[in-house]
């Protein structure tokens, strides 16, 4: 079933944390995004990330060994919410970027209720100490009213003074992201099973059809595997990584663009692996016919 790993203790293995950038308006989440984008690639690709999928990995070094992380590349809480509405966990580390210069603002705290409820732990990002009048303390201290107390305050929530506009502690960032996994998740999956995830965001192309950009959260998703997402399904025909590159594998909490479904999925749907096309389609047809039904409802009412 959805939402399960199969098999036992042994079975699972390490996966990258999943984050998401969220915080008040104009306090840097898509600066800060694309910093993270530019300065850490992953091993080998030297000419760094080409596209933007939805979602990107990047690598880092943590105590001499590469660890990778996966950014929902959207920044905001809507996505989180939506995925959440669809009874789809993608998330989980929230960033919560804090202007030094503006302070905590309503949709700072909108994110940090959101992460709270969803109990998803949360980094600090104190954004913008390039700024004249920047006061990073000043943001430590109106934080600990919302539960959010730095350690050297003695709470355990990691925050990180950054430039994303300057590239200033970047590194720091991915670090505390790590630390704070290590620390407050057990992050292991399952990958010999059908891939299971979500769907982050999806489009119609007008040269290569439905294209769904998947977050793999158990199993490994290949090339031909017959997939259903929603009320879509389709044939995975082919697989393309932020790099632009086609891959023949996906792994838990890798993104990836599938191009195959016969119809656009939707933005925070779950999607699953079957045996069958067959399988795959007639799930989808159920699902369609029960959304028409519900429609329907909706309108005599
Ligand atoms: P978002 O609405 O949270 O996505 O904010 P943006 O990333 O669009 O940033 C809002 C503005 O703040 C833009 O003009 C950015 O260039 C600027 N900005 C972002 N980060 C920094 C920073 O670290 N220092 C300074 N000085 N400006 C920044």
């Amino acid at each position: 079933s959805y939402g399960e790993d199969s098999g036992d203790e042994d079975d699972l293995q390490a996966r990258p944390p999943v984050v998401t950038v969220m915080g008040h308006v104009d306090h840097g989440k898509t600066r800060l995004l694309d910093t993270i984008r530019k300065t850490t690639v992953h091993e080998g690709e030297a000419g760094g990330i080409t596209q933007h999928i939805g979602a990107y990995q990047v690598a880092t070094a943590l105590e001499g060994r590469e660890r990778l992380i996966t950014f929902i590349d959207t920044p905001g809480h809507e996505a989180f919410t939506a995925m959440r509405a669809r009874g789809a966990q993608a998330t989980d580390i929230a960033v919560i970027v804090v202007a030094a210069d503006d302070g905590v603002m309503p949709q700072t705290v909108e994110a940090i209720n959101h992460a709270q409820a969803a109990g998803v732990p949360v980094v600090v990002a104190i954004n913008k100490i390039d700024k004249e009048g920047a006061n990073p303390q000043k943001i430590r201290q109106q934080l600990t009213e919302y539960g959010l107390v730095a350690e050297e305050y003695g709470g355990d929530t990691m925050f990180v003074d950054i430039s994303a506009k300057q590239g200033t502690n970047i590194d720091g960032l991915l670090e505390a992201i790590l630390l704070t996994a290590d620390a407050a998740l057990d992050l292991r999956a399952n990958p010999d099973m059908e891939a299971q995830g979500v769907a982050i965001e999806a489009h119609l192309d007008r040269g290569r059809g439905p294209v769904a950009t998947v977050l793999v959260q158990r199993g490994t998703l290949r090339v031909g595997d017959s997939i259903v997402a929603g009320d879509a399904y389709g044939r995975v025909r082919r697989m393309v990584d932020e790099f632009n590159e086609d891959i023949t594998e996906a792994t838990p909490s890798r993104p990836v663009q599938v191009i195959g479904f016969t119809s656009v999925p939707g933005a925070g749907d779950t999607f699953l692996v079957v045996e069958e096309d067959r399988t795959a389609r007639q799930i989808a047809e159920r699902r369609a016919a029960r959304n028409r039904a519900a429609q329907n409802a909706q309108k005599r009412k």
